[in-house]
């Protein structure tokens, strides 16, 4: 280990057994997830090239671990010098990596996935240090999903002229260029996957940019490159705020753009590359519609519904955030999720028995607050199980708000946290008038027993993707993306692919 280098858990002080109180019952939650298994350096640099370097910026930023407010370690900063940096290191990567054949192109990618798996557990808990969501959600979804990104699109790798024929005789799907991507605080390891996956497959070098407060994953991830041989260059990560990523935009040497994040920032980047020739997707916010009918399996639909909000603490830009009930079995319904929150555990995001962690920053937390309190004060009815929040960090209690309108700011804002609005319908076209009333079209939910009924409204729903009697379920093979200000391009699945190739002679441009 490195002089620099220090086990995490003679970082943070252990807290032992807390009593949390749950739904007026008290509990002892059993001890965390040992940290053993992370080694935090006090400092992380920049990887470029193949190797961490220190920024020439010269400058260092704290990132900090939501469920305490302290600082785990400091990141580089980097400046538009170290973007700059970046983007030669992946232009000079690009000739060989793109002329590799798409067998060797899979084998790095097998062997990151592989090693990433390998590092299961270390993923989890520093994702969760940095990010204050559950261990039972890292460990479960996000580092198992992240994996599951580089081996499928591994299988793509040498089998693209079969995912896209249509290219002239003799010519096969090339690379876009090199990629600038930009990915959120939420999903930190999965939206790298998600991101550098593809990029990889199609052969095209990338600059990552993590977000400013959940940078670790990111960064534990070019050790696996290392450990994998990944040629030097071919995956950059840089580290800083919302300038880097500017600066990254910006910059002339990109041939694409790959943006996850709010719909603000992704309207800035539209007009960033506007006028040039930079190809670009986003992936942007969302307001989910989750449907439920009459005739549906209520307690499923319950456990769904809880899933589509409470999921890494509404942290999710497809959440399920507006719940349509229909009349008829709105009150029962209701009374039901009232009980299931009650007893949604809410606490030290290391224990292995922890529903809901810690809201991710400060910020969040007064965006979360503020949206909140607009619900009370335009009149809808707030109900909060009795919930007792740690003393440090940053915490919310699951919320939900009954009596909701569709003019209400908390029916047409995307909170990005615990918070359900709760409103009801009489007919499906009621339904389907309501769930589409929004500027944003990312994803929806309908439980219901009639089959007939999923393919009525899944057809008219303006989402690009629909749960059907279950909600929050993601897969590679399977695109994701949005309508309307939800952005577009899709990740994952062939069309995910279809945005990192370029078909030299087709008839399409593209
Ligand atoms: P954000 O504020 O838009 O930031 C996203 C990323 O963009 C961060 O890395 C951020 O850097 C960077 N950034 C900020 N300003 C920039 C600029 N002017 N130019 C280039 N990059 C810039 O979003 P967030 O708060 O991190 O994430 C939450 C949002 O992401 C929500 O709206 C959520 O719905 C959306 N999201 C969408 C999807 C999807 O697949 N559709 C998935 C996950 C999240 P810093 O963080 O360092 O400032
Ligand atoms: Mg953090």
């Amino acid at each position: 280990m490195a002089k620099t280098e220090k086990k995490a858990r003679g970082k943070r002080a252990q807290p032992k057994g807390p009593a949390l109180q749950f739904g007026g019952k008290w509990a002892y939650a059993p001890a965390p997830e040992s940290t053993d298994v992370v080694t935090l350096r006090e400092r992380y640099d920049l990887f470029v090239g193949g190797s961490f370097v220190r920024p020439k910026s010269r400058r260092w930023f704290p990132t900090v671990n939501p469920a305490t407010g302290h600082s785990l370690a400091e990141v580089a900063y980097a400046n538009a010098a170290d973007v700059d940096l970046a983007v030669q290191a992946a232009k000079k990567a690009l000739p060989g990596w793109r002329k590799l054949s798409g067998d060797d192109r899979a084998r790095y990618l097998f062997r990151i996935a592989r090693i990433l798996l390998e590092r299961a557990r270390e993923f989890a808990v520093l994702e969760t240090m940095d990010n204050g969501k559950p261990i039972k959600e890292t460990r479960d979804v996000d580092v198992p999903l992240a994996a599951q990104h580089f081996f499928h699109h591994a299988g793509w790798a040498d089998k693209l002229e079969l995912l896209f024929p249509g290219a002239a005789a003799g010519q096969k799907p090339e690379p876009v260029g090199v990629v600038g991507q930009i990915i959120p605080w939420n999903f930190p390891l999965l939206m790298a996957a998600w991101k550098v996956a593809p990029a990889l497959a199609g052969g095209n070098t990338v600059v990552l940019k993590p977000a400013e407060t959940s940078p670790l994953t990111a960064l534990l991830l070019c050790e696996v490159f290392q450990q994998a041989e990944l040629p030097p260059g071919v995956v950059n990560v840089i580290t800083g705020d919302g300038a880097t990523g500017k600066a990254l935009v910006e910059h002339p040497g990109l041939d694409k753009v790959a943006f996850t994040g709010s719909t603000e920032v992704g309207k800035q980047i539209q007009a960033a590359v506007a006028g040039r020739k930079v190809d670009l997707t986003l992936e942007l916010g969302g307001k989910a519609a989750h449907l439920v009918f009459e005739d549906a399996a209520l307690d499923q639909a319950v456990e769904g519904v809880v899933r589509g909000i409470f999921f890494n603490q509404g942290h999710v830009c497809c959440a399920g955030s507006r719940l349509l009930v229909q009349e008829s079995v709105h009150d029962t319904f209701v009374q039901k999720l009232q009980r299931r929150m009650a007893r949604i555990r809410v606490g030290d995001p290391l224990d292995k028995n922890t529903d809901m962690g810690a809201i991710h920053s400060q910020a969040q937390l007064a965006r979360i607050q503020e949206l909140v309190q607009a619900g009370v004060d335009e009149g809808a009815e707030l109900f909060q199980p009795a919930c007792s929040l740690p003393r440090h960090g940053y915490w919310f209690a699951p919320t939900m708000f009954t009596g909701v309108t569709q003019s209400h700011r908390i029916s047409r804002e995307e909170i990005f946290g615990p918070v359900l609005s709760v409103s009801t319908f009489r007919t499906p076209d009621e339904a389907v008038q309501k769930a589409n009333d929004t500027s944003y079209g990312l994803s929806a939910g309908i439980w219901t027993d009639k089959g007939a009924r999923i393919l009525w409204v899944a057809e008219r729903m303006r989402a690009g993707v629909v749960w059907n009697n279950t909600f929050n379920r993601f897969d590679a093979a399977s695109p994701f993306g949005g309508f309307k200000e939800s952005g577009f391009g899709r990740e994952g699945g062939r069309q995910g692919m279809r945005a990192y190739v370029r078909m030299p002679g087709a008839l399409l441009p593209g």
